[in-house]
């Protein structure tokens, strides 16, 4: 264990300290676990730890057996909630390898959700290291098959003190959860309720940060959708409740009769990497993308014209999911009589083809860890 600079980049680099957990989970046990993980109640063996002290930088780095922190009742993000998180798959490949997608981008959007919450940085060397050591040492709990590894990395402020002020001490975390295919016989168009009453980012605010915060606020809207029988929120802008911004979440894109795509502009929504993902595919198959506001009265005018022919939310979890129906209080509409599109799904297949190894990666976003 100890610190040194990576020559390459000169960005702080860690060496971690592998522990292996004294008795793993058998064969049989794991077997029974992976058979239907659902999503994000099954956890791998082990974690990836790195501490954070003013004084000391980034020390620490292990990988051990997953385990409970011990918290000071007086520990900061208990109060004031500085966190912030990714989310990130690995993917087995045919040929038993194993494929992460894009963790360049994660580490980097995680470095910027960092220095919005007055965070620590993690490097981004750092955090791509974390995120593959782990995945190396569980690697037979990634499920074949449609199934994949969710990764969760995570920073929190660590400090004992109740004064409000950045945290002098963070602990980096990386822990990781199989997901059974997500949907069974393809995805499900979801129903999506228009928030009127709740906004869930401002200009300025933490929109556009993967903080835990988000989440917090998200879930009164969530819990209204349900309430109104929805699957979803989708949450409009906060300065004159008009322009779709994006469901709790994930991204939402809109497909037209003229075969183009539009999505909500980056600012205050979180910029996705498979919204980023779905644009460049598109764009590269020739189609034109719009990251252009878009109304509620403009979605619902151009659902009943016929000009609006699908709308999918996406996000790494799900990857695509159609919207069939969208609810509020103005009444309901249909979107492609309520079905699962074309455009959505053959976007999703081209995208789930990368990730699995199965198509070419032209944009270089396959990272293989064995
Ligand atoms: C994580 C997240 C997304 C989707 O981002 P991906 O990088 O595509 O997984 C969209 N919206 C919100 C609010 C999110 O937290």
């Amino acid at each position: 264990m100890g610190v040194s600079f990576d020559k390459a980049d000169g960005s702080l680099w860690l060496k971690f300290d592998v522990q292996p957990k004294a008795d793993p989970t058998s064969d049989a046990d794991r077997a029974a676990k992976l058979k239907d993980p659902g999503f994000g109640r099954v956890f791998t063996d082990h974690m990836a730890i790195v501490r954070y002290s003013a004084d000391k930088g980034w020390h620490s780095a292990r990988v051990e057996s997953r385990a409970n922190f011990p918290l000071d009742p007086a520990t900061a993000v208990l109060h004031y909630a500085q966190e912030i998180f990714e989310g990130l798959k690995a993917y087995r490949r045919d040929d038993g390898g194993i494929n992460l997608f894009r963790p360049d981008a994660n580490a980097k959007r995680f470095r910027n959700s960092a220095d919005r919450m007055a965070m620590a940085p993690v490097p981004e060397a750092v955090f791509i290291e974390a995120v593959e050591q782990l995945v190396h040492i569980d690697h037979e709990w990634i499920p074949g098959g449609e199934g994949s590894l969710y990764i969760r990395p995570f920073m929190i402020a660590n400090e004992v003190f109740l004064g409000v002020k950045p945290s002098a001490e963070y602990i980096f975390a990386v822990i990781a959860s199989p997901v059974g295919s997500y949907f069974k016989g393809g995805p499900a168009p979801v129903s999506i309720w228009v928030s009127e009453n709740y906004t869930r980012a401002a200009v300025g605010g933490t929109g556009a940060v993967k903080c835990g915060g988000n989440y917090a606020a998200s879930l009164r809207a969530q819990a209204e959708a349900i309430e109104r029988g929805c699957d979803q929120v989708v949450f409009l802008d906060a300065v004159e409740h008009r322009y779709i911004e994006e469901l709790g979440g994930m991204n939402v894109f809109f497909v037209f009769d003229d075969g183009s795509l539009l999505t909500p502009p980056l600012g205050t929504i979180l910029p996705g990497i498979t919204r980023d993902s779905i644009i460049a595919l598109a764009k590269e198959a020739g189609t034109p993308v719009r990251e252009e506001a878009y109304s509620i009265d403009q979605w619902r005018a151009d659902a009943a014209s016929g000009k609006l022919k699908e709308a999918f939310a996406c996000g790494t979890a799900a990857v695509i999911s159609p919207i069939g129906k969208v609810c509020s209080a103005k009444g309901d509409f249909t979107i492609n009589g309520g079905a699962a599109g074309e455009v959505a799904m053959g976007l999703r297949k081209k995208l789930v083809d990368i990730q699995y190894g199965r198509a070419a990666d032209n944009h270089n976003w396959i990272k293989k860890v064995l």
